[in-house]
């Protein structure tokens, strides 16, 4: 079962900023899963922003969190999330865990949760801080994310926060049969969101409109 206790997301202030966050961004523009907007409106994003962006933390924009990277607006968290329809069972697989936010939400809709960042600085502060707020099932690797993370494969999600001009073959070896994936697909100004379902080993693809996220850097990404 999900619990929604995890975290200090309850006891902290800001719950109205989040609870109109989830009315006025998200429920409002179609995202219908319950358990998602709950999740969003448990998670203390300001808690994952750096100091000098708190007061924008609950706004209708990408948080830019340092190292030229940003988490994305609250509104495309929810989508993705909800996109991958999460029973609270599953294993999942985040590429790209910038300050921990998305795996933080993540977590409170799934059994545990595994979360590859390349820039060993954000890895360790996410790291600390998924720790220290008390998400215990999330699991903070360093690591090229377009590798994937076989240790712990198949996961019955994978959601990639960085984008790329395809989905890198490890991750969709790693996806589970029945297993959705989430990513943003395309050039640096031009990306389109597609949800990848895997059915008898082949891949059932749906685009679910136009995104734009940071660049997704690697052996299977962007050389950079
Ligand atoms: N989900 C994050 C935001 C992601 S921003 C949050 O909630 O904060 C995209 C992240 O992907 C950045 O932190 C960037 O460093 C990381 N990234 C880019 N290429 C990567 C790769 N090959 N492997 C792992 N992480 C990568």
């Amino acid at each position: 079962m999900t619990s929604f206790s995890k975290g200090n997301g309850g006891s902290s202030n800001f719950a109205e900023e989040r609870r109109l966050m989830v009315e006025s961004q998200i429920r409002k523009r179609g995202v219908a899963d319950e358990r998602v907007l709950l999740a969003m409106a448990t998670v203390p994003r300001h808690e994952f922003a750096p100091r000098s962006r708190v007061h924008q933390a609950y706004a209708d924009e990408p948080l830019p969190i340092g190292y030229g990277q940003t988490i994305s607006q609250p509104y495309i968290v929810a989508a993705m999330l909800a996109s991958l329809e999460l029973t609270g069972r599953e294993k999942v697989l985040e590429i790209g865990t910038g300050c921990g936010y998305q795996a933080a939400v993540v977590s409170l809709l799934a059994r545990e949760v595994h979360t590859v960042e390349h820039l060993p600085e954000l890895a360790q502060s996410s790291a600390e801080r998924l720790r220290r707020l008390g998400y215990r099932n999330v699991h903070v690797h360093y690591g090229d994310g377009t590798l994937g993370f076989a240790d712990s494969s198949p996961y019955g999600a994978i959601l990639i926060a960085a984008a790329a001009p395809t989905v890198p073959e490890p991750l969709l070896e790693q996806l589970a049969e029945g297993g959705r994936l989430v990513a943003p697909v395309g050039e640096e100004d031009r990306q389109e969101l597609q949800l990848f379902t895997k059915r008898a080993s082949q891949l059932i693809v749906k685009q679910c409109g136009p995104c734009r996220f940071v660049p997704l850097m690697g052996k299977y990404g962007r050389r950079g």
